[in-house]
This record gives structure tokens, C-alpha cells and sequence, in this order.
């Protein structure tokens, strides 16, 4: 996924009117509600007095408050308060907004804005992005999440009432304590240089990710429609668009088995020795795709794998990515029957060695065969900025993880082992939150020494970012590799790539990567996967360790081509001072906080701006270290 952008008309006409169905509907029922016997309101004022007296600090300052108001009052103190404070009122707005909540639940309020958007859509439709259904699609798919979440977290009468500044509660801690948790882990890091690597022996390691399957796919089908993802048997289109190939169509489409298919074919003829899949294998069906369809592809692939490559015995080595859950990026702390069905499907991936930590939360570590080379996998939904379930979460999955994930590189350490991290998210990527990233920076620079390589994909741009030390940001001490996709989707040519490897160092040395000619393969019906360039010889270094040259790179034209995978797309904006800013602001920055302030985008609805939100809500992790 990546930054889209909309026409600004449409943007805040689409803003409008979603946040308009919304507040009819919800204001309707409300007003209902409203109305409450004596009886009933006479029972909410004991509860809201019971509610203050139960919160001692709350009380003190509404009692102090209350006094320095001076104002007479013959009822009792406490209730009075319920009557004249704005804090009160705001408790007593909490209250009904609960109480109505129990009374109706969001399921009402969501069916009440798909109701009216499928009544005003016809009449609406040239203003929307994709058609009613998909629309509809995902407020049913999204909405309950967002709207329960959100309503856990903020109306609490603690949290509510003091944000919107009416109850005198002392403000709560910043618990962003990411610099102290670097400040402290660093004391212990052992400072060596990394030892220059000789080449004399090396290892091939195969990378794809983000393969977005799309079982639905249909040879000679519209590649133009009105729903996120086309040439499928019912895409239509009002414009005359061209009809999609055998092996994929560059724009919206996912893309077909046969498409991977002869990626096994290509595979089969080369030297590999690893392959690491970095996650995302379903479609883009944001709005109506099933988990089970989800399970069905990644089983399918496996199989695929293991028919193709058994004989050859190459180790797989897989990262979850973000559309593996659905709803996409949704997984909640306790869906351990999620868990439980990735486990079987990758088990040989996982081996024995990782099965415990990924049943208990979706990380594992494996070795690679005899070697000193441990790999490490990571769960990013734990992590994701788009996982609304974490807005209101002890987020268990997420400080367990970083616990074990530092325990791991600390007794690699003690082993003397290297290791590969795998993670679906880059570092700065608009889906990693902002302090996970800041955490995974500061574990990636006390084990500097140790880890030997980062691998990432998921943005669907062919891009480098460089890790700098957590507090020395002058000083770049790992590359975090984002490889291009696989799929089609976002106008991109089908890609993967095979890193050579330092069989002594186990230091990344080069990478070779490799395209699809998607048009010749159309036209011709055959598979061509070609070689698109050589790192060491694009970035012009003798090995992929001169990580200061690489960073600074020169050929930004060139490099904006390979970025967008050599697409038409990436043509149009090779010149264009905007794509050579957001590659080089991906270059050099390291959460996602950095990245958006380097970028310094025009306001409007993208997901960059919808993740300063949800990084927002979603806040800092309390005591993220207990
Ligand atoms: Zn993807
Ligand atoms: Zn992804």
C-alpha cells in the first residue's frame, strides 16, 4: 500500500458526507433516547454520584472546584456537582451515551449509514472513489471495529471528560518513553567493526513479497471499474479500457496463478540457496474479501513451493504480512485460532525451532541449516498504525514481542550468531507505529554488530532505507531492503529479486533484481522474467556495505525508474521533484513521524494523514517495558 491521493473536491465532499450519514444517524437515535422518565433520571444521578465517589483524585478536585465556586447550594454536595459542574454534565453525557449505546450497540448505527448511503448513492456516485457496494463494504468491515474501539477507549468519564478539557483530572503521563529504553539498552552495546567480507564464498537468497494473489482474476476482463481491484469477471467499466493479459495487467489488477507459476519455473533455473516471503499473498479485496480465501491461497502457495522446489531443499523463511487478517490489518490479542491456522500452513517455515512463539503470537526464530545465520521473523500486525483494535488494547502481543525479540538478539549475541530480521513493515513505512519503530531502531543499533541484514516490503516501491544509530543520527548502521512487489496492483511490474550473500560474514553484498516483461509475455503468451539491474553496479560500489554511497545515491532518475519497478507510472515521474523527495525522505528518516515531517505533504485525505490520526489514537504504550 501506499500514499493515495484523491482530487480535493472529492476529498472533502466524501469527508462530508460519510462524517453527515454519520452524525444523522446517530444524532436520530439519540434524540429517541433522550427523552428519560423522571424516574430514569432520578437512577442516573445516584449512579453518577456513586461513579465520583469511587474515583477519590476526581472527587478532591471537584470538591475544590466546586468551593472556589462559592455558590450556595442546599442539596447535597455531591449531587450538587452533578448538577452544576461542566464536569459533571460531561459525566452525565458519558453516561446517556453509554446507556444508549447498550440500548442500540454500533451494529444499528452502521446499518443505519449503509442504509441511507445505498439510498442517496445513485445520486451520488460520480463523487465517490468506488462504487455503493464497496463503500458499504468497508463501513460494515471497518466501522464496528473503528466505532467500538474508539468508544472503549474514549468515553470513560476519566478519559473523555479530561480531553475535552471539563474535568479538573491531572493530565496523564507521556509514556513515550522510547528514549529512556534506548538510553538504557545502549549502555551494553559492544562496539566492533563489522569485518569486511572477501566474496570468496557466498550464499543465494531469493526475495518476494507482496505476491496479492487474486483467485478471481480473469484473462480478457476490464482493467478499469469502479471497485479497488479490476480484471475480474465482473469488473466493468463505463470508459473503453483495455482488456487484461494471461500474467497480469499493470494497473489495479492483482494477478493470476499462472503469474506465479512461471516465477517457480524461473526460480527452478537459478542457483538458491534461501528464500524469504515477506507476507501479503490475498488480493487487494479490502471490502469484501474472506479469511478463509486468505488461508486457501497461502496453503496453495506453499504447496506450489514444495511441489516445485522439494528436491532442491531450500529453506523458506516467512514473515506475516498485513493482508493475511481480515479485515486487513485487524488482529486483536487474542486470536489465537488465527494464529493456530498460520502455524499448520507454514509450519515448514516456522519448523519446530519457532512454533511455540508463533502460536503465541505470531514471531518466531529459526536457524539456517549449520550455519552461525539465525533468522528472525516478526508480526506486524502487532505493530500496524491500521490495527484499530489496538487503540484500545493492553497490546500483550506487542510488549511480548519486543521482550522476546530483545532476549533473541541477546543470546545470538552470547552464541556469536548473525542474524536477518524479516519484517513486512520498513521501519518508516505509514503502517508501523511510530514507537514500535522507534524501539525496533534503537534494539537494531545495540546489536548493530550482530545483525547483518533487514528485510522488508509492503509500500510496493523497489527502495533503501537507511538505519542510523538511535541517538548518532549522523552515523547509517544497517540497510533495511524494501523489496519491490510481486503483484501488478498500483501499476507495477511484477518483481523479485536474489541477494548474494557473504557465506563467511553473512554480510549482504549485492542484490540482483529481477522483472517481468509483462507486455512481451502477453503478447507473446510465454513467461519472460528479466534481469532489471544489479545493485553494486547501479549504486556503483564494490560491495552493498558502502551504506553512506548508496544513501547519497547519485542517479535519482534512474533510481526513480527502478522504484516504481520500471512502470509507465515510475516514467511519468522520474523528473517530477515530488517522487525524488518522498524516495529520499524514505532514504533517510526512521518512523513514520519523520518520514511525514520530511515529506511535508499538502493537506488531504491520504493515508499518510489517516495514519497521524490512528498513530494518535492508538497513543503511546503504557508502561511498554513491564
Ligand atoms: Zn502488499
Ligand atoms: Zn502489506
Amino acid at each position: 500500500m501506499y500514499i493515495i491521493k484523491y482530487k480535493m473536491k472529492k476529498k472533502l465532499f466524501l469527508i462530508i458526507l460519510i462524517t453527515s450519514l454519520f452524525n444523522i444517524s446517530f444524532c436520530s437515535n439519540l434524540f429517541f433516547q433522550w427523552k428519560i422518565t423522571d424516574k430514569e433520571k432520578e437512577q442516573l444521578d445516584k449512579e453518577i454520584v456513586e461513579l465520583i465517589k469511587t474515583n477519590t483524585e476526581l472527587y478532591k478536585k471537584l470538591i475544590l472546584n466546586y468551593q472556589s465556586r462559592n455558590e450556595e447550594n442546599s442539596e447535597e454536595p455531591i449531587l450538587g456537582l452533578s448538577r452544576y459542574t461542566e464536569c459533571q454534565k460531561c459525566l452525565k453525557f458519558v453516561h446517556d451515551f453509554k446507556s444508549l449505546k447498550n440500548k442500540y450497540g454500533f451494529p444499528q448505527v452502521i446499518t443505519s449509514i449503509s442504509s441511507l448511503l445505498s439510498l442517496v448513492g445513485p445520486l451520488i456516485s460520480s463523487y465517490l472513489p468506488y462504487d455503493i457496494d464497496t463503500i458499504n463494504g468497508l463501513i460494515e468491515k471497518y466501522g464496528y471495529i473503528i466505532l467500538e474501539n474508539f468508544y472503549s477507549k474514549f468515553m470513560t468519564s476519566y478519559f473523555f471528560c479530561e480531553k475535552a478539557d471539563l474535568c479538573p483530572v491531572e493530565k496523564r503521563k507521556n509514556y513515550d518513553n522510547s528514549d529512556i529504553f534506548a538510553k538504557k539498552i545502549l549502555e551494553t552495546k559492544i562496539e566492533k567493526k563489522k569485518e569486511e567480507p572477501k566474496g570468496k564464498n557466498v550464499l543465494k537468497m531469493l526475495q518476494i513479497t507482496d505476491l496479492h494473489i487474486d483467485p478471481l482474476y480473469l484473462e480478457g476482463s476490464s482493467s478499469s471499474c469502479t471497485k479497488p481491484i479490476c480484471c475480474r469477471k465482473d469488473s466493468t467499466s463505463s470508459k473503453k479500457e483495455p482488456f487484461s493479459g494471461k500474467y497480469g495487467f499493470e494497473t489495479n489488477c492483482d494477478v493470476p496463478w499462472e503469474l506465479f507459476d512461471s516465477f517457480l519455473e524461473d526460480v527452478v533455473k537459478k542457483d538458491v540457496d534461501i528464500i524469504i516471503w515477506t507476507g501479503d499473498n490475498a488480493p487487494h479485496d479490502v471490502w469484501n474479501g474472506k479469511q478463509e480465501t486468505a488461508y486457501e491461497i497461502a496453503k496453495n502457495l506453499t504447496i506450489k513451493f514444495s511441489n516445485k522446489l522439494n528436491d532442491k531443499n531450500i529453506p523458506i523463511f516467512y514473515s506475516l504480512g498485513n493482508h493475511e487478517s481480515y479485515p486487513n490489518d485487524n488482529f486483536r490479542d487474542n486470536e489465537d485460532e488465527k494464529l493456530a491456522k498460520f502455524a499448520d500452513i507454514y509450519k515448514d517455515y516456522i519448523g519446530s525451532e519457532g512454533n511455540e512463539t508463533f502460536l503465541k503470537g505470531g514471531y518466531y526464530t529459526r536457524k539456517y541449516k549449520d550455519t552461525k545465520l539465525r533468522f528472525i521473523s516478526l508480526n506486524c500486525f502487532v505493530c500496524d498504525s491500521f490495527n484499530f483494535n489496538l487503540i484500545n488494547s493492553s497490546r500483550t502481543y506487542t510488549k511480548d514481542m519486543f521482550k522476546w525479540l530483545e532476549s533473541e538478539l541477546k543470546k545470538a549475541e552470547e552464541k556469536k550468531e548473525f542474524v536477518f530480521i524479516l519484517n513486512h513493515f520498513p521501519l518508516n513505512a505509514d503502517f508501523m507505529l511510530t514507537e514500535c519503530a522507534k524501539r525496533f531502531q534503537a534494539l537494531f543499533d545495540r546489536y548493530e554488530y550482530i545483525i547483518r541484514g533487514i528485510f522488508s516490503g509492503h509500500t510496493h516501491l523497489d527502495d533503501i532505507e537507511g538505519i542510523t544509530g538511535y541517538f548518532n543520527r549522523d552515523k547509517i548502521i544497517h540497510l533495511n531492503f524494501i523489496a519491490p512487489q510481486f503483484t501488478t496492483y498500483s501499476r507495477k511490474l511484477p518483481s523479485y529479486r536474489i541477494y548474494t550473500i557473504d557465506k563467511e560474514t553473512m554480510q549482504v553484498i549485492d542484490y540482483e533484481q529481477f522483472r517481468f516483461n509483462l507486455t512481451k509475455s502477453n503478447n507473446e503468451k510465454k513467461p519472460y522474467w528479466e534481469t532489471a539491474y544489479k545493485a553494486s553496479e547501479f549504486f556503483k560500489v564494490n560491495n552493498l556495505l558502502d551504506y553512506n554511497k548508496i544513501i547519497n545515491c547519485e542517479n535519482m532518475e534512474g533510481y526513480i525508474l527502478n522504484r516504481y519497478s520500471g512502470s509507465k507510472v515510475g516514467e511519468s515521474k522520474k523528473d517530477k521533484p515530488e517522487s525524488i523527495k518522498d524516495a529520499r525522505c524514505v532514504m533517510t528518516t526512521n518512523n513514520f513521524d519523520e518520514y511525514f515531517k520530511c515529506l511535508n505533504p499538502e493537506i488531504g485525505l491520504n493515508l499518510g494523514f489517516v495514519s497521524v490520526i490512528t498513530n494518535f489514537l492508538i497513543g503511546p504504550f503504557e508502561n511498554f517495558n513491564e
